[in-house]
């Protein structure tokens, strides 16, 4: 609704805005939102870092599945949301951008000091010696590895997984650090049961001190690594609003909150937001 636009514009248009996102921004990029109202009930447990490391069945079914996941994350494109960010960002409104997802989308689209709680997808380091290297030369590494491994993606979560039958995991073939020459390559994002890393999040939380308003874009604040900012801002007086398709576990602390899908509502908002003038047909935008 335009009233919801006008209301959201006039808090950010104060600036002093630090954006938390979450995979609801980025499901319009074609990256479904497993626990958003596109998303059904997760097909597998997500792996966690503890069966990661030391089950090598688990790893290669990761990998086998991660591998071909790939392709749909490493074509995937920002959306009218992240670019709406990225105007809020340069128009000065915006002081910071913390966002939960993996997919690199928000520096796709433009935007600067990104903090990426979780890593991103597209990075890959050794837990043998610490070396990073690119998803890219990985993904060149395991196709050379597994000459005809063309199994069919049929359905990818935010962490790049896909449906795989056991039978073609069997002989997936997994490669190591050629760096240090054997140790345990890993996506570098933070898995469950993994901790962020402490410099991360307390640059994360000074974020949230100074900010004037906090900006929850497309996370249902189902896990404390990200909830945690709500609270903190919450605790510190800074305003929360949030934007999202359904109920969130940070609603109570909210001072606004609006469910409406982000690749309409944002490009509005930034238009108002920055003084432009909101395109038409935003009519049945909920809020
Ligand atoms: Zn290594």
């Amino acid at each position: 609704m335009t009233e919801t636009v006008d209301a959201l514009a006039a808090l950010v248009a104060g600036g002093g805005v630090v954006v938390l996102s979450g995979a609801g921004l980025s499901t319009e990029s074609g990256i479904p939102d497993y626990r958003g109202p596109s998303g059904a009930a997760r097909r597998h447990t997500p792996m966690t870092y503890q069966v990661f490391t030391r089950d090598a069945q688990a790893r290669r079914r990761y990998w086998a599945r991660s591998h071909l996941g790939w392709r749909v994350i490493a074509r995937a494109v920002p959306n009218e949301g992240h670019r709406a960010v990225a105007r809020l960002q340069s128009a000065g409104l915006v002081d910071g951008i913390i966002t939960q997802n993996v997919d690199g989308l928000h520096s796709a689209a433009g935007s600067t000091g990104v903090v990426e709680l979780h890593g991103r997808l597209d990075e890959v380091v050794c837990l043998g010696c610490g070396n990073q290297t690119s998803r890219e030369e990985l993904d060149r590494r395991l196709r050379e590895a597994n000459p005809g491994f063309d199994a069919r993606v049929a359905a990818v979560n935010p962490d790049g997984d896909v449906d795989l039958a056991d039978d073609e995991v069997a002989g997936f073939r997994t490669v190591d650090c050629t760096f240090c020459r054997g140790g345990m390559l890993k996506p570098d994002v933070v898995f469950f049961g993994e901790t962020v890393p402490a410099a991360r999040v307390a640059r994360c939380f000074d974020l949230v001190a100074r900010a004037r308003l906090l900006l929850v874009l497309g996370s249902s604040l189902t896990v404390m690594s990200g909830r945690r900012f709500v609270l903190r801002a919450a605790k510190l007086g800074v305003a929360v609003v949030i934007v999202n398709q359904g109920p969130t576990r940070g609603d109570g602390y909210a001072t606004v909150t609006v469910d409406a899908p982000l690749g309409r509502l944002l490009p509005a908002l930034a238009d108002r937001a920055t003084g432009g003038v909101a395109p038409a047909g935003l009519t049945g935008v909920g809020g």
